[in-house]
């Protein structure tokens, strides 16, 4: 059983210091153990859903998605079934999920598998013929319904700035979806520069998925895209190492996205606004996983 309430309060700002730079680390890692950070700020206003519409969770992504295990624990919060569509899984994991996948699992998830080739149009035609009590969450939360919870993260870093008497500074946050760094964006008055990285693609990527969430959009974040594009989750020495290096230094990061946005950060330092502050995404409850394909393809 999962407890059923969300007991939210502002996550803290740590001074945080890594190869002789100084940052601050705002811990959305920390505010529930079983939230992946933005995921709980995206999911926020379904949490606060009353209960009794809603039947059934409809979403899809990655066998291994933040995501997807963050729905999953909403999902059980909710007492609402939660259906997943990711695409056909690699025999070994499907005979032995680990990490994120075997949590969900665990709180009940049902997971379809589809065929990759037409996988988009299949979601399409789940989606279109959904019910009144059913809600459908798209890949990685990237959804309008994710504006609220990432409001009252702007409106924490806004607060904490004040109470310093910063007035320009940095916003840092990697993107998959560029949900967060959009909203974020967004919610900051202009005196505050939000910086991110495409995870997921390359800065066209972004530009796109960024249109689709908000055609109109009169200022976007900062795209630093110095190291160019990398297939995403795929193990890369660099980022192994700096993933290790930021452990050192005193915080545990995810593997699939702190990596490279720490990268950009430490390579366009000396032209940041400063302090910078580094918005932890959570995403560590995959690390297992992850470090298990570093250690198969050798990278150590
Ligand atoms: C999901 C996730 C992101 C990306 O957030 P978007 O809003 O999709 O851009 C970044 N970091 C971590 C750790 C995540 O889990």
């Amino acid at each position: 059983m999962v407890a059923t309430d969300l007991t939210y309060r502002a996550s803290e700002v740590e001074p945080f210091r890594w190869e002789g730079l100084d940052f601050f680390v705002k811990r959305d890692d920390l505010i529930d153990p079983r939230f992946s950070g933005n995921k709980l700020r995206k999911l926020y206003s379904l949490f606060k859903l009353k209960n009794g519409r809603v039947k059934r969770v409809v979403s899809y992504g990655g066998a291994q998605s933040n995501a997807m295990l963050s729905i999953a624990y909403l999902a059980a919060m909710k007492g609402w079934e939660f259906i997943y569509y990711a695409k056909k899984l690699p025999k070994w994991l499907e005979r032995d999920p680990s990490g994120n996948l075997k949590r969900a699992f665990e709180l009940g998830m049902v997971l379809h598998q589809l065929e990759p080739q037409n996988f988009y149009e299949e979601i399409e035609s789940v989606r279109s013929g959904l019910g009144a009590d059913e809600l459908f969450v798209p890949q990685g939360g990237a959804d309008p319904a994710a504006r609220e919870g990432v409001a009252l993260l702007a409106s924490e870093i806004l607060e904490w700035a004040q109470n310093r008497g910063y007035e320009r500074f940095s916003v840092a946050t990697p993107s998959g979806t560029g949900t967060t760094a959009l909203y974020l964006r967004e919610a900051l008055s202009g005196s505050v520069e939000v910086l991110t990285t495409p995870v997921v693609g390359d800065e066209e990527t972004l530009l796109a998925q960024w249109r689709r969430l908000k055609p109109d959009a009169a200022s976007l974040p900062k795209i630093l895209f110095s190291f160019g594009k990398h297939h995403f989750a795929k193990p890369h020495p660099q980022f192994l190492k700096i993933w290790k290096s930021l452990k050192r230094s005193g915080i545990e990061f995810d593997l699939i996205y702190a990596p490279k946005m720490w990268l950009e950060l430490q390579r366009a330092y000396e032209t940041l606004p400063k302090p910078v502050l580094y918005v932890h995404s959570g995403g560590v409850s995959g690390n297992v996983s992850q470090l298990q394909h570093y250690a198969f393809r050798g990278i150590k």
